[in-house]
């Protein structure tokens, strides 16, 4: 059997079905082939246990910019949220927490040198983000600057930069390379201000307060965040996988072909440019370009096959780093748990448990020796508290991210994430007396676990490492950082492309735009 596409699109994850819809709406047949039985990949809703439903991966929707939300029309399309502007809680577990509301912080034992420090960081901080922001929408230049379009994009870059005025330039290159925890020990005395705004740096990324590079995870976090403009932290009603469904439905309203259960085993080439896609069932499919939101290996390794690239570009796809470091955590609790100091509105919030810097260092520290930790470090929501209809009535769900949880196990991997349970409830108990009682069911989902059944590479939050030498133009890899691959008429258009990961749509967006300037003749 065979039909015919201007474009397929493998995934669909929130970017593949960001790229299937600019190009339906720039008038190409598009077919969607998703291997799972339903949309969302990695910001997916799902059951965990009888009558309790939870984001699987992704739980907190912060950078996908509100201009998308207008354009693709998604509340037309049923998106609507449970809870906005959602304040973080930094938490201690005598109780004195901290309300992060950016752009103010308060809290009892607070000195108020450094509430006045925080409101000043954080207007210096949005503007280096608004900049940094600037290169989400950028295709990344080739080192020759080749197309005017490159170079209009280069200018208007330097152009933001030079406007933030000589002072802020000069701090900005200074900080850009710091890590946060130098940083925040510049600004902040207080232990739990810096550990709770730390976490945000730490948060998907491969390494502790102390690495290098950590300041421009921040930044990249806080640049999605401003696009959210007053929505900011949102939780979407019925779970994360309701973004998903919505750009699901605008597709199939603006032509798009959707098919779930269709695994690609192969992405097929004749004479040396892609010819379509073969599916696992042996049904083959015919478009002269494909697009693939699906890790970088599964890409190039699995589906298209190392005789078609040179040497050189498989080593650089075998060296890109994609171990995630992020654990997820599902708890159906039987009642609504108390958590020292908080009242019942901010348990509507996202809960921090990273209490120092130092903390989240040796929470971080272990992974690099495979191990996991004995005090993690977590984000902690619990969705049915704004959305009932998650739980049974009376009953909750706690999501929680746990912090930092190797890729590789060990030799028992089970008895290891059976210890991380252990060690994330009795940490949760210091916070919160009396939870493990509350506890019906769980689900623990290591990153190996997270890469089997939502197929996000490595388990990592951006599909690959978000770190200095695998972001913007090294990102993944040179030959394939432009959304183009070295096959003609194959092109990337998941996290693992610039600008990385998070629920925000700008690799999908970029890939799109990156066919349509290609007329779909990608020969380049
Ligand atoms: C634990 C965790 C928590 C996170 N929390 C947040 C958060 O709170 N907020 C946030 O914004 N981001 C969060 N993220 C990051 C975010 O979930 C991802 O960066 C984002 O969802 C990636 O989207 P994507 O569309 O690029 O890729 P994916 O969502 O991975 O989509 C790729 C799709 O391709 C499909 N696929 C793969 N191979 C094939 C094949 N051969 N044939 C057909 N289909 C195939 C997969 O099934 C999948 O559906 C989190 C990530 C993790 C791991």
């Amino acid at each position: 059997m065979s039909a015919r596409y201007d474009a397929i699109v493998i995934g669909a994850g929130h970017n593949g079905l960001c790229c299937a819809l600019d190009l339906a709406r720039a008038g190409r047949r598009v077919l969607v082939l998703e291997s799972a039985g339903q949309v969302g990949g990695a910001a997916q809703t799902h059951s965990f246990a009888p009558g309790f439903q939870v984001s699987a991966c992704a739980h907190l929707l912060h950078g996908l910019p509100q201009s998308l939300i207008q354009e693709f029309k998604l509340q037309d399309h049923g998106l609507s949220f449970a809870a906005t502007s959602m304040a973080s809680h930094a938490l201690n577990p005598d109780g004195r927490a901290l309300r992060m509301d950016p752009p103010q912080v308060a809290g009892s034992e607070l000195p108020p040198a450094d509430a006045a420090a925080y409101a000043s960081f954080r207007v210096r901080m949005a503007r280096y983000a608004d900049v940094f922001a600037t290169l989400f929408s950028i295709t990344p230049p080739r080192l020759t600057l080749q197309s005017w379009r490159a170079r209009w994009d280069m200018l208007r870059l330097a152009l933001r930069l030079r406007l933030l005025g000589k002072a802020p330039l000069r701090e900005l290159l200074r900080i850009g390379g710091m890590n946060m925890y130098d940083l925040l020990d510049d600004n902040f005395h207080n232990p739990l201000l810096k550990g709770g705004l730390a976490f945000d740096a730490t948060l998907g990324a491969d390494y502790g307060p102390r690495a290098p590079g950590t300041v421009l995870t921040w930044l990249h976090r806080l640049a999605g965040q401003q696009q959210a403009g007053a929505r900011g932290l949102a939780q979407p009603q019925g779970g994360m996988g309701a973004v998903c469904q919505s750009l699901a439905s605008a597709c199939v309203a603006a032509g798009v072909t959707l098919r779930l259960h269709a695994a690609v085993a192969r992405i097929t080439v004749q004479q040396d440019r892609v010819s379509g896609v073969l599916l696992a069932d042996g049904t083959a499919l015919e478009a002269p370009v494909v697009l693939s939101s699906a890790g970088l290996r599964s890409t190039y390794f699995g589906m298209l096959g190392v005789a078609h690239l040179d040497t050189g570009f498989v080593r650089r796809v075998r060296n890109f780093r994609a171990k995630g470091l992020v654990a997820k955590l599902h708890l159906a609790l039987r009642a609504k748990p108390h958590f020292n100091g908080l009242d019942d509105a901010a348990l509507g919030g996202r809960l921090l448990i990273s209490p120092s810097m130092d903390y989240l260092e040796q929470a971080f520290n272990p992974s690099k020796y495979h191990e996991i930790p004995q005090h993690p470090a977590l984000e902690i929501t619990l969705p049915s508290i704004n959305d009932p209809a998650l739980a049974p009535p009376g009953q909750h769900v706690l999501s929680a991210l746990v912090q930092f949880v190797p890729y590789a196990l060990g030799p028992d991997p089970e008895a290891a994430k059976a210890q991380l349970l252990e060690n994330t409830l009795a940490t949760l108990e210091r916070y919160a007396p009396g939870i493990g009682a509350l506890v019906l069911a769980s689900e623990l989902l290591s990153p190996a676990d997270l890469e089997r059944q939502f197929g996000l590479e490595g388990g990592h939050w951006h599909q690959g490492g978000l770190t200095f030498d695998q972001f913007f133009i090294n990102r993944p890899v040179a030959q394939s950082h432009q959304y183009r691959s070295p096959v003609p008429g194959l092109y990337l258009c998941g996290a693992a492309s610039h600008p990385g990961g998070g629920v925000a749509g700008w690799a999908g967006r970029n890939a799109a735009r990156a066919v349509l300037q290609d007329g779909g003749r990608h020969g380049t």
